[in-house]
């Protein structure tokens, strides 16, 4: 019957005063029943712990205000369930959906599927129910008023009176239900004998009122408050405000302890001066309490390096550490990463949404696929992954990947239909590079199309019946079986995963109960997702219970109540971090907040926070900020700051500009240490077996970098693989068969040769619709050779027979190329008729008496012959395939090679051992394949319908002129890349200025030269 409010500074012994009174209360009847409402866990525990050490807690519960409401209810015979986060998630949106289709919805109406919406409605309805405010009171406020409150005013109602049709409450509701119970029954908590409330630093008026009738029901209430009666001090201003408000709705005996704080020197002296308007004294430190970091990722890594100081150097448990910042979003993942690291266990207030989960995640991209219309590369990662079984193995998705790349899949179930079908059909006339422009890997040559097309076939039916609307239980219904063929449950193997499984659950049972409420209504797959998203949004994760054990507590400055810490670090003062950035609530303004009782939004008492989180200390107090924001500039630091700087002299502040003078002990982790000692060179830590090894293969590193940072690429960490000599000189003996583009390859970049011919890596490159490089190579290569070689059969003009021959080619060509046409194919025909067109035209202008002999000619190819050069270091074979042999009246030959792209097609191109094709074509024409002398060759660059600059009859170099200097510089380029090729030198050194885009190596090497224009 009689309530107390003890109010003092912090650390002063409210709560042991609390445990004497509850000492006092079961010495006086051992069988009393005590309640104590506390605000969070981590003062619940705390306050077990005391209440132990003082003797024993028999007959106290310990526990939050929602547990003793549903005490008071159950004592009341009464019992409600309490909806879930997601089933409350799932009746907002559902309850604006109604509003919204009954017409009234205007002003939201445009944001009404917005999942930002339903959290913010979520929000503010707790807030009405907080603050006491009845529907028919909201309705009858807004009544006239503008649209938005009038129609959020709607919405609350209808939400409650879903609620009320289901029969279970919201947790704000509960408080309601438990003050009904109080006044109907002014018995329900008589046996009560002493009601605790400790740790809180403010009241809702559900709260208080719920206080009020408990306290008149129980024999005795003390209520505890930090802060100072009559205080004008800032950081006092919250407490004050709630003194009145208790005082008011609860007429308390106001109390107060007389003990000093117990609290460590520094955080005692900022207890008493920190923004104190009075003279302040200022106290000297021989320790720092306040670092000041380069960036937030620096300031996180300090804070924990600090805590595992303590830890380590004076047994600190890491339970009796927390961390404390206003923008936890930014720092959580800062903080994981360090103590990663560090090998530190985090526990924090705030969880990750269940739908970042890796294993929700997985399963969210695996339904939107149809959705999407099955993206390949979301399609194959799909397939890969971990958590289902599609019942095909390993090497069946590399194999469907190689199919991806061949077909060129880039997206849909047609796409792949259509490519079984052409894979099944398509004619590979060559196994290896014979000329860059018309090349193309059969990735899919030993693969069992059939078998793998049958293999897919069980996922392609996992999302053949979504077609059809249904309702949501059905769809959760289809979406267990889905799951559970998949094996998804099954394949669940770690605690993180098993409660990510256990939440997704509660979301779809909140999709099934929902539909109960507001009736059943079918929707089609699309907005199932949709629902199963938002739902899989508004459910968090629980933490494994192993992450939680002797954990430091990290949370938000404005959680920090209640709760002591031995040791406490303060993250983020610096401006606009810490005092937050107040802004008002667009949704709850300031003026219907003050007309309804709710908290204010703007001039929150955030000194009173800023006193509430040093004082969680009780010895060791780290308050940081990071001086320079992401863009490099100075970050001034918070007036909060500046106000504890106030108060220091001596070593108070620590700045923390480079590592390279840290004592090598402070290091936090191994990876810390051995960085560190790199940096000044030696490891002080030698005798560690461990770390000596990781020492040595730092060292290694060191040299692997100093080689590849030389201006010059040499020796065996740049490409020289003289101790393979021998095995290479075995590959490429001299039977092995050569062809231009490899040599070319070689003169290019002899890395690039290693990469591409040596180890035959590819480049991976996006997939994308339509003909590749190759194909249209291809293409243009077999309608020219078609054209000549029927003119020449039936005595016609090239040019008159070019549309109907390349109408047949473009015909087969999606078989016989290998692609799919696409809807720009009939376009892109006559565009690329257009083009063949011209060049042609031209081709045929500068043709003269010349007349075409041959076309497509191998050598060294199917039986046909190599050509041989015997050369200083021995004989070389090489083979190809010459696009066009042309003979003049005289006899004499010359050869013409088609090119799609126009660069690199010069005569310094030759001079330089860059291009190589022509004269070896020109050797093969005259000496392997006997076709008569070879007095000129050139390349034909189709796309431009002209001739290379590159000519052999007018080739030179400082040696001479003629195309005999033309063969002689490629003999001697020749000679030279196949003994060093031998020698095993593969320097990456691009011979131009900038590396080919085509090159395998481009995505890793460490000499790459952007810049390259693939023509
Ligand atoms: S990226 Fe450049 S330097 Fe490196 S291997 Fe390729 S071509 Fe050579």
């Amino acid at each position: 019957m009689t309530i107390e409010l003890l109010i003092a500074p912090a650390a002063t012994g409210k709560t042991a005063t609390c445990i004497d009174q509850i000492r006092a209360a079961q010495k006086e009847n051992p069988l009393a029943q005590v309640w104590v409402l506390v605000p969070n866990q981590q003062t619940a525990a705390q306050f077990r712990a005391r209440l132990a050490e003082s003797g024993g807690g028999m007959g106290v519960r310990i526990g939050f205000f929602h547990h003793f409401y549903q005490e008071i209810l159950e004592e009341n015979g009464r019992f409600v369930p309490v909806i879930s986060q997601a089933l409350s998630h799932r009746l907002i949106q559902e309850t604006v959906r109604e509003v919204s289709t009954s017409g009234d919805l205007t002003h939201y109406d445009a944001i009404k599927d917005k999942l930002g919406f339903f959290s913010v409605l979520k929000d503010s309805f707790a807030e009405l129910r907080s603050a006491l405010v009845s529907p028919e009171a909201f309705l009858d406020y807004t009544r006239g008023s503008t649209p938005a409150r009038h129609e959020l005013a709607i919405l609350y109602e209808r939400f409650l009176a879903h609620l009320g049709t289901l029969g279970w409450i919201d947790s704000e509701g509960q408080v309601w239900l438990a003050i009904e119970a109080l006044e109907n029954n002014s018995a329900t908590a008589s046996h009560v004998s002493l009601v605790v409330v400790d740790g809180f630093t403010a009241f809702t008026a559900a709260q208080r009122r719920f206080l009020k009738l408990l306290g008149q029901q129980a024999d005795e209430m003390i209520i505890t408050l930090t802060g100072e009666p009559e205080s004008a001090r800032m950081v006092h201003r919250r407490a004050q405000k709630v003194l009145q408000e208790l005082d008011a709705d609860l007429s308390p005996k106001i109390m107060t302890v007389n003990h000093p704080a117990l609290l460590g020197t520094p955080i005692l002296h900022m207890e008493k001066y920190v923004l104190n308007p009075e003279a302040v004294e200022e106290c000297e430190l021989q320790e720092p309490i306040m670092l000041e970091a380069r960036s937030q990722s620096e300031e996180a890594r300090e804070a924990l390096r600090w805590i595992k100081q303590l830890h380590v150097r004076q047994s600190i448990p890491l339970n009796r550490c927390a961390i404390y910042t206003a923008d936890l979003n930014t720092y959580q993942p800062l903080l994981r990463a360090a103590a990663d690291e560090f090998g530190l266990n985090l526990r924090f207030s705030q969880r990750d949404p269940l739908s970042e989960s890796p294993a929700i995640l997985s399963v969210l991209n695996l339904l939107t696929l149809p959705l999407e219309n099955y993206p390949t590369r979301t399609l194959l990662n799909a397939l890969h992954s971990p958590y289902f079984q599609f019942g095909l193995e390993n090497q069946d998705v590399e194999n469907l990947e190689k199919v991806c790349r061949q077909a060129i899949i880039v997206t849909g179930k047609e796409q792949w239909d259509a490519a079984w079908k052409m894979l099944a059909r398509k004619r590979q006339d060559y196994a290896e590079a014979l000329d860059e422009e018309r090349y193309r890997l059969d990735l899919t040559a030993n693969v069992d199309l059939l078998a793998l097309k049958q293999r897919l076939e069980r996922f392609w039916d996992l999302f053949a019946r979504i077609e059809s609307p249904r309702s949501q239980a059905r769809w959760v219904e289809w979406l267990e079986t889905l799951l559970s063929n998949m094996s998804f449950y099954d394949l669940i193997s770690t605690e993180r995963d098993r409660a990510a499984c256990s939440s997704l659950g509660e979301a779809l049972r909140a999709l099934v109960v929902s539909e109960k409420v507001v009736g059943e209504r079918e929707v089609d797959y699309g907005q199932f997702i949709t629902d199963l998203q938002s739902a899989l949004n508004s459910v968090n994760l629980e933490e494994p219970t192993e992450a939680r054990k002797n954990a430091v507590f990290i949370g938000k400055l404005v959680e920090a109540r209640g709760s002591r810490y031995q040791a406490v670090a303060l993250l983020g003062f610096s401006e606009g971090l810490f005092p937050i950035v107040e802004n008002p609530d667009p949704f709850l303004d300031e003026d219907l907040r003050k007309d309804l009782g709710l908290e204010p939004r703007l001039k929150r008492e955030q000194a009173s926070t800023f006193y509430q989180a040093f004082t969680r200390a009780n010895t060791h107090l780290l308050i940081t900020r990071p001086y320079l924001s992401e863009d490099g500039e100075a970050w001034e630091p918070s007036p909060y700051w500046q106000a504890a700087k106030a108060l220091f002299t001596g070593q108070a502040i620590i700045k923390i500009q480079s590592f390279e003078g840290r004592p090598q002990a402070e290091a936090a982790s191994p990876q810390e240490l051995l960085f560190w000692g790199v940096q000044q060179r030696q490891l002080i830590y030698a005798e560690d077996d461990e770390l000596q090894q990781r020492w040595q293969n730092l060292a290694n590193a060191h040299r692997i970098l100093d080689a590849r940072r030389a201006k010059h690429a040499e020796g065996v960490y740049e490409g020289d693989l003289f101790e393979q000599a021998s095995s290479l000189a075995q590959r490429y003996s001299a039977g092995h068969s050569w062809s231009a583009s490899r040599l070319e390859a070689y003169g290019n970049c002899p890395y690039l040769f290693f990469v591409n011919s040596a180890l035959n890596l590819e480049i991976s490159k996006p997939l994308e619709p339509g003909l590749d490089p190759a194909q249209v190579g291809s293409l243009y290569h077999r309608i020219l050779e078609l054209v000549y070689s029927e003119s020449m059969i039936n005595h016609t003009d090239p040019l008159e027979i070019l549309d109907s021959v390349a109408a047949r080619v473009f015909e087969s060509a999606p078989e016989m190329f290998g692609f799919r046409p696409s809807a720009l194919w009939e376009v892109e025909k006559s565009q690329r008729l257009e083009k063949l067109r011209k060049s042609l035209q031209a081709l045929e202008a500068e043709r003269g008496a010349w007349q075409p002999i041959a076309f497509e000619k191998k050598f060294g190819i199917q039986g046909t012959p190599h050509l041989e050069l015997k050369l200083s270091g021995g004989k070389i074979r090489l083979h190809g395939v010459i696009d066009r042999v042309d003979r003049n009246p005289n006899g004499e030959i010359r050869v013409i090679d088609y090119k799609t792209g126009s660069s690199h097609l010069g005569r310094p191109d030759l001079q330089k051992g860059l291009r190589l094709q022509l004269p070896i074509y020109g050797m093969a024409a005259q000496d392997a394949l006997q076709l008569g002398e070879v007095v000129d060759g050139f390349y034909w660059k189709i796309n431009d319908a002209c001739a290379s600059s590159l000519q052999l009859s007018n080739f030179e170099s400082e040696h001479g002129k003629g195309i005999e200097k033309a063969y002689q510089v490629t003999k001697d380029y020749i000679s030279k890349y196949v003994a060093r090729i031998q020698e095993g030198s593969f320097m990456p050194e691009p011979h131009n200025t900038v590396c080919p885009s085509y090159c395998p190596a481009s995505q890793w090497c460490w000499r790459y030269r952007a810049g390259y224009k693939n023509e």
